[in-house]
């Protein structure tokens, strides 16, 4: 300890200075070096900018991103400010000691001698120029050398670097002077941005700066002198003009980027899937066709198009003019919950088949139809009697999905809706009934690409995504890959509008399938398709829900449909979905009816069921019937001995399909009818009340006058018939024959209504009639 007495106070003071010294420069300064506030950044899938919101100091200042500062600012930047400053430690002693003789000599603090370090202190703690805070200056700059690396260090100074007005950085200043992303920069432009910093004054909107062009020509002159450039660049870069404006920021998808911004706020930086050319492609569509619909009062519509296996959102337009407050242009019709319509059709026909309630081919019932108070008519108010399910989807058939429905089951349907995603079912399965297969369910575009993405990749939904960080999740097999291939080869089918009537006849024409609605009212047109690359879906309408007969889903939103596909950029590849035979198994079907086949089916097809159906209902519309050997009559265990018993297969349809068969202009032959002598005859049904439905409450219409007017009521039969009686309240009304329909006065109230058929056979039903005020 002898030797701390030799220390003498003096010393004692250089030791305390040099250890505070010391701890102050290890000690690391504020990280981040800057507290700042950035503006946000919506870009696109290749980092181009979509749209940008200026931060809270109403400066445009975009974050600093990972990217690499491009090489040409690099140099220009370092060339201009600070030639040694790869070698320096944070000050460079020469140029201060330049500087201070100049100063010195002047009077006046003139030439800064500042390193990019110092200006990078200064612009942490901008203060006036005096010799003190050129001191702190210098202990900053050397701290932050001391903790950054020089690239850093460069990174720090350029992006926080003032480039006049409300500019900040130099990503900011790319886009505001330039309109392009900095590694885009020309060495032009690099110089010109290099130069800024230390004269932001300089840019002003209308007329370009000459000193500005002076003092960027002569630091291309300096690039050209150290070799960075060649001659021919030099001549070039020099004789572009300076920028003399502030570009305004593009909003290709203002939709997309309030909703992000209000879904991440604290995210300054958004790079989005989106494919600002299709994004482009969209907007121009939209705008073309929204010209063409106001005339009509029809103002809003919303497009959504996603890469249909990864579900990568490539455009969102949510409204055709965003700035159009006169029709609620801000409102978002993408995340808009909007009636269906008939586009839940497709995945009813796919979970049937999985349920083994139909294929393809199978017949379903087309006919005046009644359930518990809801009686569905089709868009054209014509029955067919049956349609096949591929008929009755493509023709998108109200009665024949609502039938579907009740046998599939509308409480499981509606949990396969949650379970896919579909997140705006606020009321419960009973609540919404048999009317949700018809838009009595409100549908949001979102949750639709994302169910339309499920048929296109083996019945398998997975979200989609607008931000690629966003990592894509498990998927859910929701229907079997089959059934799903099967609902696609349907949907292709379905005409297109327009100029695309005969689409088949051009070779290059795209395989798309795809299905419209059109909801109660003509509120909501809607049309979605998919192809192997790409899901669109389009809803046209009013924001504000007003009814418009001119709106239909063929109509108003296919046509915007197809022109996107058309002008959409195709991938060279898989045009349509491949068919995985392991998918399939083969199933023999009856060739009328389309269910599985019986004995009696007198024409078999072999088709490809989905793989994991249940068992394919059988048919019902073939029987093995007995005749006399005369055939006039049918013939049983009691009668046959005298008469004979022939054994042939009968096609047999209910009487009700016979009906609305026989209107329709099909013959349908009747069976003849058992041997009247037989005990048997009287007991065969075979007529049958189809109109009014049972149970159904009937509404008489009154006529002009007032007058109650009479209903048309009808009578069904399969085997032949002659004669059909009829009875109303036990008073006999009269007699048909072969069509049987007869007009009718019910009084208002409970009716009885009784038909008796020569061979005895009879149908009575009770009506309940109320008149319709
Ligand atoms: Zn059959
Ligand atoms: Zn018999």
């Amino acid at each position: 300890m002898q030797y701390l007495k030799k220390i003498k106070p003096w010393q004692w003071g250089v030791i305390t200075f040099l250890s505070i010294a010391l701890l102050y420069f290890a000690i690391p300064p504020d990280n981040p070096l800057f507290n700042t506030e950035y503006s946000t950044v919506i870009r696109d899938e290749q980092g181009d900018l979509l749209h940008a919101y200026i931060n809270k100091e109403e400066q445009w200042h975009f974050p600093p991103s990972e990217g690499i500062i491009p090489e040409k600012l690099k140099k220009a930047v370092i060339s201009y400010e600070d030639e040694a400053f790869y070698s320096h430690p944070g000050i460079d002693p020469s140029a201060i000691a330049r500087a201070l003789y100049n100063n010195l000599k002047e009077g006046e603090i003139t030439s800064g001698a500042s390193t990019l370090t110092m200006q990078l202190a200064r612009m942490r703690n901008p203060k006036s120029r005096s010799y003190f805070h050129k001191l702190l200056e210098v202990i900053d700059a050397l701290k932050i050398e001391l903790h950054y690396s020089k690239e850093e260090i460069l990174n720090l100074y350029l992006n926080h670097a003032p480039y006049g007005g409300n500019v900040i950085g130099y990503q900011t200043a790319a886009y505001k002077f330039f309109g392009k992303k900095p590694q885009q920069l020309t060495w032009g432009e690099a110089a010109t941005l290099a130069v800024l910093p230390n004269a932001p004054g300089l840019i002003y909107p209308g007329e370009p700066s000459k000193l500005l062009e002076v003092k960027r020509n002569s630091l291309l002159k300096k690039l050209l002198d150290r070799g960075t450039i060649e001659e021919l660049t030099y001549q070039l870069a020099s004789i572009e003009p300076v920028p003399d404006q502030f570009i305004t920021f593009a909003k290709d998808a203002p939709h997309l980027s309030r909703f992000l911004k209000m879904k991440y706020p604290d995210q300054k930086e958004l790079n989005t899937t989106i494919s600002k050319k299709i994004q482009r492609i969209s907007n121009q569509i939209a705008e073309k066709h929204h010209t063409v619909l106001a005339p009509y009062s029809i103002h809003n519509l919303s497009i959504l198009i996603a890469d249909t296996k990864t579900g990568a959102i490539k455009a969102y337009v949510g409204s055709p003019d965003f700035f159009d407050a006169q029709h609620n242009g801000q409102v978002d019709g993408v995340q808009a919950a909007r009636s269906s319509g008939s586009i839940l059709k497709p995945f009813l026909y796919a979970l049937s088949m999985d349920e083994g309630l139909i294929l393809p081919q199978s017949l379903i019932r087309d006919l005046p139809t009644y359930f518990d108070g809801f009686a569905p008519s089709n868009a054209n108010k014509t029955f067919q009697g049956v349609a096949t399910a591929k008929e009755a989807l493509v023709s998108s058939l109200n009665i024949p999905a609502v039938r579907l429905l009740n046998t599939y089951g509308i409480f499981q349907f509606y949990t396969f809706l949650k379970m896919a995603g579909v997140s705006t079912l606020f009321r419960s399965a009973d609540d919404y009934g048999l009317p949700l297969i018809l838009g009595g369910a409100e549908v949001n575009m979102w949750d639709m690409v994302t169910l339309y993405r499920a048929l296109a990749n083996e019945g398998v939904v997975q979200n989609n995504s607008l931000l690629k960080e966003e990592s894509s999740q498990q998927g859910k097999q929701v229907m079997s890959a089959g059934a799903s291939f099967l609902t696609l080869e349907m949907m292709k089918e379905l005409v297109r509008p327009g100029s695309e009537y005969y689409w088949r006849r051009f070779s290059n024409q795209q395989q798309f399938a795809w299905k419209t609605g059109t909801s109660f009212g003509h509120k909501d047109a809607w049309a979605i398709g998919v192809n192997p690359q790409y899901t669109i879906a389009v809803w046209v309408g009013n924001f504000n829900g007003e009814t418009n007969k001119n709106l239909s889903g063929a109509s108003s939103a296919g046509p915007i449909l197809f022109d996107l596909l058309q002008a959409l950029p195709v991938k060279p590849g898989k045009k349509w979905f491949i068919k995985n035979e392991m998918d399939f198994t083969p199933k023999k079907i009856c060739s009328l009816s389309g269910f599985a086949a019986t004995k009696a089916c007198t024409e078999v097809d072999t088709v490809d069921a989905p793989y994991f159906m249940k068992p394919l209902r059988t048919c019902d519309y073939h029987e093995t019937r007995y005749f006399s050997t005369d055939g006039k009559y049918q013939t049983c265990s009691h009668c046959w001995d005298k008469l004979g018993a022939v054994e042939k297969s009968v096609t047999l349809y209910a009487p009700d399909i016979a009906y609305y068969l026989r209107e329709n202009g099909q013959y349908i032959e009747a069976i003849p009818r058992h041997f009247p002598d037989c005990p048997r005859y009287k007991s065969e049904q075979s007529i049958e009340i189809i109109y009014p439905n049972l149970d159904a409450k009937l509404f008489l219409p009154r006529d002009y006058d007032g007058e109650i007017q009479e209903v048309i009521c009808k009578v069904g039969n399969t085997q032949a018939v002659e004669k059909v009686y009829w009875y109303l309240n036990e008073s006999f009304l009269g007699s048909t024959e072969e069509n049987h329909k007869m007009a009718i006065h019910f009084k208002p109230g409970k009716n009885y209504l009784k038909v008796v058929a020569e061979n005895g056979s009879e149908d009575s039903r009770t009506v309940f009639a109320q008149v319709k005020e």
